[in-house]
């Protein structure tokens, strides 16, 4: 990993090697935090934050569900992260925001006015799941771990917490040879990947699993269904069974770290010709060109930092 030189840090900058927490913070032990995954792409008017006020509310979001009082406006971290940009001097970067639990005594409530700090890291970043992996697709499998139960810890929070159940699902896969892994639902339908929402496609049909089979409602996720929409496509947004993994004509997976990346096989059986479907294609080059100016981005939703 290649680190920035300084973190935001509570306000401030701090070195890179100094921007610490204590071994006793809430969050280590008990999983406290609230977190974002933002990229920012060097598009040809410079460095764009993309979606940078979507991922700062959604931060606000899961931190309420938390009863986390963060003491910065959504207008100071969204300025914060630009800062962090320009600071660093970057152009493509993977913005991190963490909001976490300080100490606040050994109990498990943390007390509602306890220490929270927030801190905005960056790092260049390529593909999260390869190159390779764009063009031709990953190997995945279903993934012997469920998702969380919806009244068990709340999905639609990016919290630190859940991504224990991530790692089961993302670790379990590599050791087995997959790029991914595919969990499911606790009711047994499709859910997401471990950091990704899944997409499969179908007789020209986008489906897609709802907000209600335990999933992050990703961000990503929405872009497609506006993208997809701009190329006429249906998206079908319900509770989806596994095995129209296996019937797909495409699958893919999206996300901030993996933005579009196709599958092309799911448990060892190819996807459609077990290459990068068509449609696929059509969105990435959508979604890609919105970096490149070849897609009007008449969604506002590149925020330009200017480094100087
Ligand atoms: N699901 C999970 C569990 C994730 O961690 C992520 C990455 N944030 C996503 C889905 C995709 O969300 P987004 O497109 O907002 O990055």
């Amino acid at each position: 990993m290649k680190t920035s030189q300084s973190i935001w840090f509570n306000g401030c900058f701090l070195p890179w090697a100094e921007a610490n927490v204590h071994v006793m913070s809430h969050a280590l032990h008990y999983g406290s935090s609230v977190f974002e995954g933002i990229r920012c792409y060097n598009t040809p008017n410079g460095p764009a934050i993309f979606r940078l006020v979507d991922h700062i509310e959604r931060l606000y979001e899961s931190a309420k569900i938390y009863r986390m009082d963060l003491r910065f406006s959504p207008a100071d971290l969204v300025e914060a992260c630009r800062a962090t940009i320009r600071e660093n001097r970057l152009h493509a970067a993977y913005l991190r925001p963490i909001a976490m639990r300080g100490i606040s005594g050994f109990g498990v409530a943390a007390p509602v006015d306890g220490p929270v700090d927030v801190a905005i890291a960056a790092i260049e970043f390529g593909a999260y799941l390869g190159e390779e992996g764009l063009k031709h697709g990953i190997d995945a499998c279903v993934s012997s771990w469920h998702r969380a139960a919806p009244n068990t810890f709340p999905t639609a929070a990016k919290a630190g917490g859940n991504y224990l159940n991530s790692q089961l699902i993302a670790m379990e896969a590599r050791a087995n040879g997959f790029g991914e892994g595919i969990a499911l639902a606790p009711d047994g339908t499709l859910s997401e990947g471990s950091g990704e929402n899944l997409f499969i496609i179908r007789k020209g049909v986008l489906y897609t699993p709802p907000a209600a089979a335990s999933i992050l409602v990703g961000i990503t996720r929405d872009t497609v269904f506006e993208l997809a929409g701009d190329l006429g496509l249906k998206i079908v947004e319900q509770p989806l069974p596994r095995e129209l993994l296996y019937l797909a004509d495409e699958v893919f997976m999206t996300g901030t770290a993996a933005e579009i990346t196709p599958v092309r096989s799911v448990d060892r059986r190819p996807v459609g010709n077990g290459g990068r479907g068509p449609i696929t294609a059509a969105l990435q080059e959508k979604f890609f060109g919105l970096f490149d100016g070849r897609t009007e981005d008449r969604w506002g939703w590149l925020d330009h930092v200017h480094v100087g």
